[in-house]
């Protein structure tokens, strides 16, 4: 997949995704102006979506990173999720949000959800750019969710396809006929 010669279709726009974080970031800032927020990137997939959203976010804010991994290269979850990096701080004192690029079978944020509660934040919330539900394998529903998508496989704006084009600053459909 060459990124001058293929056509690719855009799902969310650079417009649609600047209109939608920056109404997220008015909701989360209200929500949280009188909490010690603190925001957790999940990566890699979230880091140009979360580095939007915080500058939406108008309150004192201290963010982290966390790592966590269960797709390698391919289209499917193995199902087995692994946290590549934790975070080390004593999160008692704050209002966790964790950001992640999407939630497709839910594997991921439910796995990770469950390991930060372990540290007892003050309270725990998910937020996500994109929410693909009809792959659902878990009873899982983020708390904040930019586009609900069909059953597609989306790359850009941080969201990967054999580890490229995460630069691309919209999120299009890779279709089968692009895979091959
Ligand atoms: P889940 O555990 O909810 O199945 O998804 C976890 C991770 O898989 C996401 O954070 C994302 O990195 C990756 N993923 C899921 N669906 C897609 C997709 O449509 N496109 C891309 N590029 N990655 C996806």
């Amino acid at each position: 997949m060459n990124i001058d010669d293929k056509k690719w279709e855009t799902l969310c726009s650079k417009e649609d995704i600047r209109t939608k974080t920056q109404e997220l970031g008015k909701i989360i800032t209200q929500d949280y102006h009188n909490k010690n927020l603190y925001v957790i990137s999940l990566l890699k997939g979230s880091f140009i979506f979360c580095a939007d959203l915080v500058r939406e976010i108008d309150l004192k804010v201290k963010v982290n990173f966390m790592i966590s991994s269960s797709y390698g290269d391919g289209f499917e979850t193995s199902g087995k999720v692994v946290i590549d990096k934790d975070v080390e701080e004593d999160l008692s004192e704050y209002d966790v949000l964790l950001v992640d690029d999407i939630a497709d079978s839910g594997l991921t944020l439910t796995h990770v959800m469950k390991h930060l509660k372990t540290k007892n934040p003050k309270s725990l919330k998910s937020c996500v750019l994109l929410n693909k539900p009809s792959r659902r394998l878990e009873d899982l529903e983020p708390d904040y969710i930019g586009f609900t998508i069909p059953d597609a496989f989306v790359v850009g704006y941080g969201l990967n396809y054999g580890e490229h084009y995460r630069n691309i600053p919209y999120v299009f459909i890779v279709t089968e006929e692009d895979r091959h």
